[in-house]
């Protein structure tokens, strides 16, 4: 089954459970713009090479389409439908005004320059420009892009018009109009939601055993806050390069560190043992955090999973047939499009501030989040209970409401 198929069998189960009206059913399953760009790149040696690469705005009911733009050599135009889909969910659950957008170039950036990845980034956003801008569609970064890449796409988009834009994108440096706290707001997002969900299930958070698949942007941050703000022992954590566990829990600072001075990733960090990527999601753990990609636990490991519940950090890890196992084994789930709509929500206080040149404290940042995140939490629980389905449903439920009302406003166009 490919993505966008496993989301849309995650969307009809709620829609149908809510009684949405078959004509808006079919309006909100669809994505309204899918552009696919091939272009040139001058390679370091001289040659030229032809990347694809894609945007997806999938709705726009609610504002402008948002979300990120990945880079990695597996990227299809059916996952960044998936993904687009997903991101008009995220943004309608925490009631933040945006659409759902998604992007992906195929690419392995590991390979390429520092010249080559900026010449690749910039002819890329030249190339979905007629489709982005403040008001249309505000990229951001996903897997393997970063604050230095928005910022050679702000530069793109402002050179081109002529002066500067800053709210084109999202995860800039803060020097140039990113926002503080954006870095950390994926993982503190799911920090908010796993306190909020501990909390629910009468778990006690001092000491709880949490493991982390991805110790990128999201996994890191999300690992740091859990130990240092709510006392939870990580015990184990993996990367593409493997895994690492260690009863004890890790010292996340130190992790981080060893990360950053050895290439990137965690493999021979000498305090732990070595484990697998697919060992890490069956350990006997109170919480897991898959934040890497999607189809991580499916039909074959989902049986073996012992975690007592699992905050999506990643879009999608877990497939359709691995969520009804979950179900049925009574893991407590809190799905992707709500736990790690930290990002995106510090996305719209970055755009907010871009718009009016008006920068925030972090403080003020960290209060909103929380807010917003909370709040999206308690409303989705409410619902989860009052249809008495799973987290997952009662979400898409929340999300597709809220942008259901908006269609329904605004009409069918003529
Ligand atoms: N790529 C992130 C996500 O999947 C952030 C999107 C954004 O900030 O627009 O939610």
């Amino acid at each position: 089954m490919g993505l966008f198929e496993s989301a849309l069998k995650q969307y009809y189960k709620a829609a149908k459970l809510m009684d949405l009206d078959p004509n808006l059913r079919e309006v909100l399953a669809h994505p309204k713009r899918e552009l696919t760009v091939h272009f040139p790149v001058k390679m370091d040696d001289g040659s030229v090479h032809v990347f694809t690469g894609y945007r997806v705005q999938h709705n726009v009911a609610r504002g402008p389409a948002k979300g990120g733009i990945r880079y990695h050599p597996a990227v299809t135009l059916d996952e960044v439908k998936a993904l687009a889909f997903w991101m008009t969910w995220k943004c309608a659950v925490v009631g933040i005004p945006f659409g759902g957008g998604k992007g992906g170039v195929q690419v392995d950036p590991s390979r390429l320059s520092m010249n080559e990845l900026e010449r690749l980034s910039r002819r890329y956003f030249s190339e979905i420009q007629i489709m982005v801008g403040p008001d249309e569609d505000i990229p951001a970064p996903d897997v393997n892009t970063n604050p230095k890449v928005m910022a050679w796409f702000m530069d793109t988009y402002s050179m081109d018009v002529g002066h500067t834009v800053l709210s084109v994108v999202t995860g800039k440096p803060l020097e140039i109009g990113g926002s503080e706290g954006r870095l950390e707001a994926t993982g503190r997002g799911v920090r908010v939601v796993a306190e909020e969900a501990a909390n629910y299930l009468g778990m006690d958070l001092r000491g709880a055993s949490v493991a982390i698949q991805g110790f990128g942007n999201v996994g890191s941050h999300a690992a740091k806050l859990l130990s240092q703000e709510l006392g939870c022992r990580i015990v184990a954590v993996s990367d593409i390069s493997g895994g690492i566990c260690n009863e004890r829990g890790f010292d996340i600072d130190e992790l981080i560190r060893y990360r950053d001075e050895n290439g990137g990733v965690i493999k021979g960090y000498p305090d732990g043992e070595s484990i697998s990527n697919e060992d890490l999601l069956t350990l006997d753990v109170d919480i897991l955090i898959p934040a890497a990609l999607e189809n991580v636990i499916t039909a074959e490991n989902a049986e073996k999973v012992r975690a007592r519940l699992i905050v999506e950090g990643a879009n999608g890890p877990i497939t359709p047939e691995a969520d009804e196992i979950l179900q049925n084994k009574g893991i407590f789930v809190v799905p992707d499009f709500l736990a790690n709509a930290g990002g995106v929500t510090v996305s719209y206080f970055e755009w907010v501030q871009g718009l009016q040149w008006y920068f925030w404290e972090i403080e003020d940042v960290r209060k909103a989040l929380h807010k917003v995140m909370k709040k999206a939490f308690a409303t989705v629980l409410k619902t989860c209970r009052y249809y008495d389905t799973d987290m997952r449903t009662a979400a898409y439920i929340v999300a597709i409401e809220r942008v259901a009302v908006a269609t329904k406003l605004r009409g069918i166009y003529p």
